[in-house]
């Protein structure tokens, strides 16, 4: 939905990302929605209500956080029919490890208008600085604070040939390192520190030397973990190949045995057919 910035908002719901700690990041669409909004359904008052004071404006505001959502989430989605309200989150974009999705959710299921102003997102800021791959990438949130919840849910995600995005805090953030290198490898990684704000940093390194640098320094401030993707799986050596092929012509013929094993080892089909033949005529 696209309506011009000066006519009243058509009501519904509206998610409005928020600046991550540069308050000039706020975008004209998102303050034009803000400044509209019947309420804006806020995790808490007194941040939401600077970044108003900063647009010159006040709007009512309602507490919409983990404690209080299932109880005021009716009154809200009932209000849409007739008013435009607003979800902000404290900082960035609402729903990104903020509440949010069942607002949208339950506002879809009742028909009403839902529209979001994108803007700043502390993941995708922090992928833009590290310098590795965002071809693929997965984002994880905040890792579980228990060590063995926090182990395990590392292992599941250890196969993923994908940069991986964590959200951390300072004073786990030398530990949690410690836990990736464990669990995924060595990999290049990177650290986002107070992004958009006065003492931004990243610094980049493998797992175990930022695990090593944060150790006896917790940071301060907020921080996205950024983890680059597994290298790539060693090529097999030809005696392997040749195993597998023959293995596989046990079971198969020829064209489907070098489907099969090309599909295990990454290598290319064709060649692996014609390598198959020529085992079978030996
Ligand atoms: N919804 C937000 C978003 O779009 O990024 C994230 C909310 S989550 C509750 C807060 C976490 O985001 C912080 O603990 C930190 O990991 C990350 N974060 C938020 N602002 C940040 C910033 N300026 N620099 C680095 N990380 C930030």
């Amino acid at each position: 939905m696209n309506q011009p910035l000066d006519e009243a908002l058509t009501p519904g719901l509206y998610i409005v990302a928020t600046p991550i700690g540069n308050l000039s990041d706020l975008s004209p669409r998102a303050a034009a929605v803000l400044a509209r909004a019947n309420v804006i359904a806020v995790e808490d008052s007194r941040v939401t209500a600077k970044l108003l004071n900063r647009i010159g404006t006040k709007r009512p505001m309602t507490p919409y956080h983990d404690h209080n959502a299932d109880q005021v989430r009716p009154g809200l989605i009932a209000r849409m029919g007739s008013e435009a309200i607003a979800l902000v989150s404290d900082a960035g974009t609402p729903l990104i490890s903020d509440p949010g999705f069942k607002l949208v959710r339950d506002a879809r299921a009742a028909g009403h208008t839902v529209t979001t102003i994108p803007g700043p997102c502390a993941a995708i800021a922090a992928l833009t600085l590290a310098g590795l791959p965002t071809d693929r990438f997965f984002f994880l949130g905040f890792l579980p604070s228990k060590e063995k919840a926090r182990a395990d849910a590392i292992a599941e995600i250890a196969a993923v040939r994908a940069t991986l995005i964590f959200y951390e805090s300072g004073p786990r953030l030398a530990a949690s390192l410690t836990t990736l290198a464990d669990g995924l490898g060595d990999r290049e990684a990177a650290v986002a520190r107070e992004i958009s704000k006065t003492f931004e940093e990243c610094v980049t390194g493998t797992l175990s030397e930022l695990a090593e640098r944060y150790k006896d320094a917790p940071p301060k401030g907020e921080i996205v973990i950024i983890v680059g993707p597994p290298g790539e799986a060693p090529v097999p050596d030809s005696a392997d190949i040749d195993a597998a092929l023959i293995d596989a012509m046990t079971r198969l013929p020829t064209a489907k045995a070098a489907g099969e094993v090309a599909k295990a080892t990454g290598l290319p089909r064709r060649d692996l057919y014609a390598r198959a033949m020529a085992l079978r005529d030996a």
